[in-house]
């Protein structure tokens, strides 16, 4: 299983952290040892994490070179996710041009909500992040620079994607730090997907 993400795919986010609108979709990976399911974040020690909360389209069939207009078909569920960051530690490695890999991958860094059946037209709603009951993030899948069937098909000519893999689609603005004892709501339009409490280890 892969667990493949986009950076920077919201403009404003691009923007937050400095960067410029990119003009080709920026895919990396996090291991797939750090998929979690639990409620509970735990910090790693003496880190500052970020939470980046995410659409996560889950393949439901493999595929290589995948056109745009059939991009879609090769998904079967969705959940929501948060991309977990050591900021700090990206920063440093990006400055250097060096890849993040550090940053992106530490145990429970690739939090996920329970999947569901694709429902394309319940997806066009906004997807938000409440901390200790203030909105953080909200996002719509409109505002994305580049579309899910670009990402799929740009994806599909560097690697093919398996069954079962994940594509986290970027992140919205209003990324921060996780501070110990945060209670974290993630939804879509007026469901709640997940609860999340966060401790530092
Ligand atoms: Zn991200």
């Amino acid at each position: 299983m892969n667990i493949f993400c986009v950076g920077q795919n919201y403009a404003k986010h691009a923007k937050e952290l400095g960067n410029e609108v990119p003009k080709d979709p920026i895919f990396f990976q996090k291991a797939s040892s750090c998929l979690s399911t639990s409620d509970v974040i735990k910090i790693p020690r003496g880190r500052e994490i970020h939470y980046e909360l995410e659409l996560v389209m889950i393949f439901g069939k493999s595929g290589k070179s995948i056109p745009k207009s059939e991009a879609l078909n090769h998904i079967s569920h969705w959940c929501l996710g948060l991309d977990l960051t050591d900021r700090e530690r990206q920063n440093k490695r990006r400055e250097k041009g060096l890849p993040w890999f550090d940053a992106k991958s530490f145990p429970g860094a690739a939090v996920i909500t329970d999947r569901e059946t694709v429902n394309w037209q319940k997806l066009e709603q906004d997807l938000w992040l409440t901390i200790n009951g203030v909105e953080v993030q909200r996002g719509n899948v409109s505002n994305m620079v580049f579309d899910i069937s670009t990402l799929i098909s740009v994806l599909s000519e560097i690697v093919t994607f398996q069954d079962g893999d994940f594509l986290f689609t970027g992140t919205p603005s209003g990324v921060g730090p996780l501070h110990d004892g945060d209670e974290l709501m993630l939804g879509l339009g007026d469901e709640t997907k997940g609860s999340l409490h966060v401790t530092s280890s």
